[in-house]
């Protein structure tokens, strides 16, 4: 990391420790061309990225959204709440792995998807003809043959 006071590139840690019990990692720093001493402390990132709506606008990631899409498209489906819950922890994890500040819509919409084919295939099929809004009844009936096609996941 660049010096704060000279701007060189080059800096050496000299101390690095735990700190708020561990979340954070205390580090002092040495410059190598001044050698004013600094610290920075590095903290692991984990806020959900913001959605990039297909107009272009950008909104917070709102679970409850999410969550209403899911009851929606399972409405009346053999699922539990708990297997609910578990995919939309799942997506959230899935988001925050990508380490990215915004993802399009569309990363979060095939997220949905992926776990709605294994949740309920009635479910993902309604989800995805929506979602999708598949250009004609020849797709639709593809993907329904594709989804017949393989093998049933339990
Ligand atoms: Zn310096």
């Amino acid at each position: 990391m660049h010096c704060p006071f000279c701007s060189a590139d080059d800096t050496k840690v000299i101390d690095s420790r735990l700190v708020a019990e561990g979340d954070q990692v205390r580090r002092r720093r040495e410059c190598v061309s001044c050698a004013e001493r600094f610290t920075t402390y590095e903290v692991a990132e984990l806020v959900m990225p913001r959605v990039i709506k297909q107009n272009g606008s950008r909104e917070p990631f709102d679970e409850s959204k999410l969550r209403a899409g899911f009851a929606r498209a399972l409405e009346k489906r053999p699922v539990s709440v708990e297997a609910i819950e578990a995919a939309i922890n799942h997506i959230k994890h899935a988001l925050r792995a990508t380490g990215e500040r915004e993802v399009q819509s569309m990363v979060l919409g095939e997220l949905v998807m992926e776990q709605l084919k294994t949740l309920d295939q009635v479910a993902y099929v309604r989800f995805a003809s929506v979602y999708r809004s598949f250009q004609d009844l020849a797709e639709f009936r593809d993907e329904i043959e594709r989804l017949e096609a393989e093998p049933a996941v339990d």
